[in-house]
């Protein structure tokens, strides 16, 4: 019998396909994963030191001389640029709109062009970890910004138009709906319960067991109970914080071992998927707040959504959580 099982966090519900369910080894990928296929190197390659590479505003660099190990720059294209003027909101008739302002970065990871998280020495990914703070205080400093966004896509089905690895940090002036219903729904739970639905379901989850993947003293990934696709995971700090640029030096060395090692075995497990990973932290307004707790959502993108989720954002999901969580659990990193 399938089972509708419910997001408490979104009060969402979703469609786990127990009927349809395929086993965690049936969703592995049939390809040669990209930092195999690579070269190390990519004279066209935008990311890569060569005559063609990145010539935007450049925002930081590391280390500061020498070669770098992390660069982040100014997106070409950006989706939204930084204001020039005031800011205003306009009406034309029905209509509203504003100039499309905001912050579109992209944090070139590494130097080489066939490396990917994964992979990746642990004091490379902390080193990462570590810029994402940098730039999302810097960001904050600016209060027109209202919701700052770190995220990566990796392979093409993720929207990676460029194999190179990086990340980007996308700042908005406004609270995207999705993030605002997290809000409402975690501030209805604290006027309820008064506690945190985030801090709840982790100890749950912490208490169960069946669905966690890893997990050090400060840090825990897991599988949610209502998860809405294959594999679909969270990396939840265990210690409550609303703001990611709240973390610690050793919270980063923490989150670097439980990013990297979940990331590897969805790797060696999946053969290196697609994935977007998505850092959702407080917008502003909500920092320090008792009702929501940041954490990472990593989505592998191993099946497609259809007419039916697009219609009602309802999820049917073909693989039962707490398969998939032991299936990862059973991958030597
Ligand atoms: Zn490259
Ligand atoms: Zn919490």
């Amino acid at each position: 019998m399938p089972q509708l099982r419910q997001n408490i966090i979104l009060k969402e519900w979703v469609v786990i396909a127990t009927e349809r369910a395929k086993r965690p080894e049936q969703l592995r990928e049939e390809k040669i994963p990209d930092c195999d296929s690579l070269p190390e190197h990519d004279d066209k390659c935008p990311f890569c030191d060569n005559p063609r590479s990145h010539k935007e505003q450049e925002f930081l660099r590391v280390p500061e001389t020498g070669p770098w190990r992390v660069r982040v720059v100014a997106n070409r294209y950006p989706a939204l640029e930084p204001p020039t003027d005031s800011i205003h909101v306009y009406t034309e008739g029905f209509f509203r709109w504003m100039d499309g302002i905001g912050h579109h970065e992209v944090i070139i990871e590494s130097p080489k062009h066939n490396e990917t998280i994964a992979n990746m020495d642990i004091g490379d990914v902390e080193l990462i970890i570590e810029t994402y703070r940098k730039r999302y205080l810097a960001l904050k400093k600016n209060d027109y910004l209202e919701t700052i966004i770190p995220f990566r896509n990796h392979g093409v089905h993720a929207g990676a138009s460029i194999p190179h690895p990086h990340s980007q940090i996308i700042a908005v002036p406004v609270i995207p709906r999705d993030v605002m219903t997290r809000m409402n729904e975690s501030i209805r739970y604290h006027e309820e319960h008064r506690g945190c639905v985030f801090c709840k379901v982790l100890n749950n989850e912490l208490e169960v067991g069946e669905r966690i993947v890893l997990e050090t003293p400060d840090f825990v990934s897991f599988i949610p109970y209502a998860a809405a696709s294959p594999f679909h995971t969270w990396v939840f700090p265990k210690r409550h914080s609303s703001d990611f640029g709240d973390i610690t030096d050793e919270d980063i060395t923490d989150l670097a071992y439980v990013l990297r090692g979940t990331l590897r075995k969805i790797h060696i497990g999946l053969n290196d998927p697609d994935y977007n990973f998505i850092i959702r932290s407080a917008p502003r307004g909500y920092s320090n707040s008792e009702f929501f707790h940041w954490y990472i959502t990593i989505v592998p993108r191993l099946t497609r959504t259809a007419g039916f989720e697009l219609g009602t954002g309802m999820f049917i999901n073909p693989s039962i959580p707490e398969n998939d969580a032991e299936y990862l659990r059973s991958i030597k990193i």
